[in-house]
């Protein structure tokens, strides 16, 4: 049964906090698949002696900024500002375990979701659209940002969930390094569009253990229309981002119990009249990651934001173009989708198909 964020927290209420909102100490927080504590890539990065160098080369990036493919080079630590209109002190518009993420993040205890303010891609049919193109949230400072991941931590969650980290990676390095001496030991989870620049994601090596990017379009004539960005080297971008994430981190690795401790899962959300790719999608995962390359293809396209000004993503999926990506998928021959899809196309086929 998946839990909702309600039924988590009335979970809490009932017991008084006992169980799921048990402060976790590090050794216990995440285990492998053996039981014994699990160590985050960062951990052993900084045993390494190779932390404090990655945190200070992420954050000179910040004096022309180049963090993203649009590289508007401004000094953001001079307080000017670039395209994602974010300064060099992350804003945050919320922290909290989430239960609507993908079952191996969710776990029992949800994941750790920090949802950053601005964007660097800005969708027209953006689902998070008052945070990502409004910027609603609040500055904290590198210091407050650890203490909110050890927050999550604190009260049971199975990782920091990075939501949209792109245009702020300096900051979410500074605090994870701040948050790990003071016992910090989720895996990180980074979240992102996929709108990356290759060179800044190696500076990642070593720190991520899961990557969650999206693979949104194909075809870069989409993105040139559909986002603020206008990014139509868009598909580039995320496709050789990806490559770089995989290499990294490699397929999921999950503890005894299936939760995610580390390796790359990629979505893909279906478009209305074929518009994300789909076909093209499951081939390319299939021939430049693995087969077994853990895939969520996600039915909950909806008309958000500005999506109505464009005929051809102003309607929801229908149930046969779901299906349809979902065939194509196992077409490829991909063997590790999300349950959920599969569980949607089930619902669908018996319902269309009987
Ligand atoms: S992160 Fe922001 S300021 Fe930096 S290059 Fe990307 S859009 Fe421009």
């Amino acid at each position: 049964m998946v839990m909702t964020r309600r039924g988590f927290m009335g979970g809490v209420l009932a017991t008084g906090g006992a169980v799921a909102l048990r402060a976790c100490g590090p050794s216990e927080t995440v285990a492998g698949e053996d039981g014994t504590p699990w160590r985050p890539a960062y951990l052993k990065l900084e045993e390494a002696g190779g932390f404090a160098e990655r945190v200070e080369q992420a954050q000179e990036v910040f004096e022309a900024c180049e963090l993203c493919p649009r590289r508007c080079a401004v000094n953001r630590r001079a307080g000017r500002r670039g395209f994602c209109r974010a300064s060099a002190t992350v804003t945050v518009h919320s922290h909290s375990p989430h239960f609507g993420e993908e079952l191996p993040l969710v776990g029992r205890r949800g994941s750790g979701t920090i949802f950053f303010s601005h964007c660097n891609l800005r969708c027209v049919f953006c689902q998070n659209w008052p945070i990502a193109h409004e910027g609603r949230g609040r500055e904290v400072t590198d210091e407050q940002l650890a203490d909110m991941m050890l927050d999550l931590q604190r009260i049971g969650c199975h990782n920091i969930n990075l939501v949209t980290p792109t245009h702020v990676m300096p900051n979410i390095l500074a605090a994870t390094r701040i948050a790990m001496r003071k016992g910090l030991r989720l895996p990180l989870c980074y979240n992102t569009s996929g709108y990356e620049r290759v060179e800044m994601v190696r500076l990642l090596d070593g720190i991520v253990d899961i990557y969650l990017p999206d693979l949104k379009f194909m075809d870069g004539a989409h993105p040139a229309r559909l986002s603020d960005a206008r990014a139509d080297d868009y598909p580039e971008m995320a496709k050789r981002a990806i490559i770089e994430m995989r290499r990294q981190v490699g397929d999921l690795v999950t503890d005894r119990d299936g939760i995610a401790l580390r390796g790359l899962m990629v979505r893909h959300l279906v478009m209305p009249n074929r518009l994300a790719g789909t076909r093209e999608f499951v081939r390319w995962v299939a021939e430049n990651l693995s087969p077994r390359t853990y895939v969520n293809i996600m039915a909950q396209y909806r008309v958000e934001h500005r999506a109505f000004e464009h005929p051809p993503i102003a309607r929801a999926i229908t149930p046969q173009e779901f299906l349809e990506a979902m065939d194509w998928a196992e077409a490829a021959g991909l063997t590790n989708l999300d349950r959920r899809s599969l569980a949607q196309r089930d619902i669908y086929r018996r319902r269309l198909r009987g």
